[in-house]
């Protein structure tokens, strides 16, 4: 681990190892961003600050006045990134629903620079299939931007489904533990040079990089990716079929489910279904806040993708533009005993 923001030059003035200054590059963040392309097959890697720096950067890359599809129930920062910060700045967002081909397809009648995608979305799980909507976005000349922060490159590889940029907010799955904050934008090699150029511009110049030490917690976590993924998806698949059963539940939101409606396109571009399930209490935003605050080993908390439970109630916390149901709770399913964590629910539902 090289914590340094300077690297020392030789007797005749050269660098040694090729770092100059930390913002730049470093050792550390050099070998995460090497992690990070490979687990996702990809041809470059870059590290930033969060998840939310690394979407900044990508529509600090294009130009005023470019048009981009989003995802209707695009995670709630991005969305407030693009139409409160860059929206400023001639962004162009159209929404739809990414899980609806034809209206990806009408939306990209007009011209599109870019189409972003969050699958499974946030909260409410919905599916929508890469490799179909990459083909409409490559056919109309757009770029596809994919979110796989839920999913991680353990389930789903986007790039190998025609994504040119991977997007991930590493504070999640990534880092796994709670303890950093990163984002990363893995680009694989048929993305266009002048944007790579513009998205490492926009992260060495705007300083959207992690610490050297984050990077380094993020590279341990790493080797332990596929085991906790593979175990939160088994424990959270065991703890869905539950909750749907379960009397005091109206609904229940996970893509390895039979009723979800994208079940069979999630089965063929996942390889399990993750460890993020939201729920619906019946009695609306009281009860649901009521589970919430009785649950004693998961925490209530924002955040997923940590080796311990989390729950929230998501709708008080998405703010005005929030179209997620009043009792819905989001789970992130951490690595306790799944027998544990069904006591603790049935508990708090009472
Ligand atoms: C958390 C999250 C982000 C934002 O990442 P930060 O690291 O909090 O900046 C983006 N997308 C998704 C799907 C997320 O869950």
């Amino acid at each position: 681990m090289v914590l340094s923001s300077t690297f020392a030059r030789d007797a005749q003035g050269q660098l040694l190892g090729g770092h100059i200054y930390s913002r730049t590059s470093n050792p550390n963040r050099a070998a995460v961003e090497t992690a990070l392309a490979t687990l996702e097959g990809g041809a470059h890697g870059l590290a930033f600050a969060s998840g939310q720096a690394a979407s900044a950067a990508i529509f600090a890359a294009l130009a005023p006045g470019d048009r981009v599809v989003l995802p209707d129930d695009l995670y709630h920062g991005t969305r407030y990134l693009a139409t409160n910060e860059f929206a400023r700045w001639g962004l162009v967002a159209e929404f739809v629903d990414p899980s609806d081909l034809a209206a990806v397809q009408a939306a990209l009648q007009k011209p599109a620079r870019l189409v972003w995608l969050e699958t499974p979305s946030n909260p409410r799980l919905k599916i929508s299939d890469l490799a179909a909507v990459a083909q409409l976005a490559r056919a109309a000349g757009a770029l596809v931007v994919a979110d796989n922060t839920w999913a991680t490159p353990v389930l789903t590889r986007p790039l190998a489904l025609g994504a040119h940029v991977v997007l991930h907010s590493t504070t999640k799955y990534l880092g796994g533990h709670s303890d950093l904050l990163g984002g990363a934008l893995v680009l694989g090699a048929d993305a266009p040079a002048d944007f790579l150029a513009r998205l490492r511009s926009w992260q060495n110049l705007a300083g959207a990089v992690p610490a050297p030490f984050d990077c380094w917690l993020l590279l341990r976590s790493l080797s332990t990716l596929p085991l906790r993924v593979r175990a939160q998806s088994a424990t959270a698949a065991e703890l869905a079929a539950w909750l749907a059963g379960h009397p005091k539940i109206e609904r229940v939101y996970y893509p390895g489910l039979a009723s979800h409606p994208h079940h069979l396109v999630a089965a063929q571009q996942m390889s399990a279904f993750g460890g993020m399930l939201s729920f619906e209490v019946r009695g609306g935003h009281d009860a649901a806040k009521a589970v919430a605050c009785r649950v004693q080993l998961i925490t209530q908390a924002t955040s997923l993708g940590g080796v311990e439970s989390l729950i929230e109630h998501r709708r008080p916390v998405e703010g005005p533009a929030s179209v997620t149901p009043p009792g819905l709770l989001r789970f992130s399913v951490g690595l306790e005993h799944v027998a544990d964590l069904r006591a603790d629910l049935a508990q708090a539902l009472g």
